[in-house]
């Protein structure tokens, strides 16, 4: 009576036609130095991806197929070394025309909810869809408006393979062979570094201020929390790697184990040729 079960197979990739792959991946900054066989599984990967997953756009936002396929790159370039099970038990991406404003109650210090609606650029829910604003997603592929580092959908994605372990804590679940008291240890110092780093900056004149906010190696957001840290840190391993290497070299080389890819040495061998 189940016999439609035996004979179901995985759903096969929807093919990715090559001239568009191109055109949809020659924006964004993860693809400086990646070779044409790399690219080619990347392809292979997103078109899996899109088998997979349901992308649904809100306040009529059509999602056409180059919105589709950017946004596949981009969340595939995570797991280009892990593969595509590490996205599995959860469906939907959800996109909005622009930052979305959910009302939330917030608890504060002294137990008194609040309702807060603040603007947001992508939220991942465990065990539920990720939420994009389409806006941000463009604003990291736009060569004139990007800001170095800053990739709304690796962040979101990279909260999802923290969640495969529970909620995000900037503890994702480590490979056989590596070493939680390391990554305990890289992640936990460079933290408290970061979060330093901010409070100088922050308590600064207001012009010098957003200066020296801007000069960290990576975006002050990241110093909200662990889990934030490490999607934060995600964002530039792929995007700037030639920044966040030298900056945290330790947070550098645990995420190069967790990624099983080494961004900084793709570019320096570009930068060879
Ligand atoms: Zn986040």
């Amino acid at each position: 009576m189940f016999s439609w079960l035996r004979g179901r197979r995985a759903p096969a990739g929807v093919p990715i036609e090559a001239d568009l792959w191109r055109r949809s991946t020659a924006p964004w900054l993860f693809m400086r130095g990646m070779g044409a066989a790399d690219s080619e599984r990347l392809r292979a990967l997103c078109e899996r991806f899109l088998a997979i997953k349901r992308f649904a756009g809100t306040h009529e936002l059509e999602v056409t197929p180059p919105m589709r396929i950017a946004i596949a790159a981009q969340a595939c370039i995570l797991v280009l070394e892990l593969g595509i099970d590490w996205y599995e038990g959860w469906s939907d991406v959800i996109i909005y025309p622009g930052q979305f404003a959910p009302e939330r109650e917030v608890e504060d210090d002294a137990g008194i909810v609040h309702l807060t609606r603040d603007a947001m650029a992508g939220e991942a829910w465990l065990g539920g869809p990720v939420i994009l604003s389409y806006e941000d997603v463009a604003l990291a592929g736009d060569e004139r408006l990007r800001v170095a580092g800053y990739n709304v959908v690796i962040h979101e994605f990279a909260h999802k393979l923290d969640m495969r372990n529970g909620d995000p804590n900037g503890f994702p679940p480590l490979h056989r062979g590596m070493d939680p008291r390391a990554w305990r240890l890289a992640f936990s110092e460079a933290y408290a570094d970061f979060v330093r780093k901010v409070e100088a900056a922050e308590r600064l004149p207001k012009r010098r201020s957003q200066a020296a906010l801007d000069a960290l190696p990576i975006d002050p957001y990241a110093a909200e929390s662990a889990g934030e840290f490490f999607a934060v840190a995600s964002e530039a391993f792929f995007e700037t790697p030639e920044l966040l290497a030298p900056a945290y070299p330790s947070v550098y080389e645990q995420l190069r184990l967790f990624y099983r890819q080494d961004p900084n040495a793709r570019l320096a061998a570009r930068a060879a040729t």
